[in-house]
């Protein structure tokens, strides 16, 4: 695995309200809970379709807890009660919603554009 896709830290964010992921390339992902619940990578929000990951429109959630899945990714546990979803390392990485990863993304761009993480761009 090369390290665009190695987490090395995993943080609660500063406003309390999402994940920070630190990677071994040295860029840093802020995911909202919102926007990690809303992408959640499970078959019954995603189908089984393949293609571009859908948004899924959520209430807003809150995280209650989140379990380490081996050396692969995170399972969040929502307070909607929803708790199926397991993110990859590779496919947060690949959610990443900062404006640079945005274009990039493997999953069918664009992703729902994050409000409030939404720079100004010129
Ligand atoms: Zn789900
Ligand atoms: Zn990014």
């Amino acid at each position: 695995m090369s390290d665009r896709f190695q987490p090395l830290e995993r943080l609660m964010s500063e406003d309390g309200r999402g994940i920070e992921v630190r990677w071994g390339d040295g860029h840093r992902s802020v995911y909202p809970f919102l926007y990690l619940r809303g992408y959640c990578p499970c078959a019954s929000c995603q189908g089984h379709g393949g293609g571009p990951r859908k948004w899924t429109d959520p209430e807003d959630v809150d995280l209650k807890g989140v379990r380490l899945v081996g050396n692969y990714g995170i399972n969040p546990a929502w307070s909607d009660g929803h708790d199926s979803g397991i993110f990859a390392d590779r496919y947060m990485r690949s959610i990443c919603p900062c404006p640079t990863c945005l274009d990039i993304t493997e999953y069918g761009p664009p992703l729902k554009p994050l409000v409030g993480l939404e720079q100004s761009s010129d």
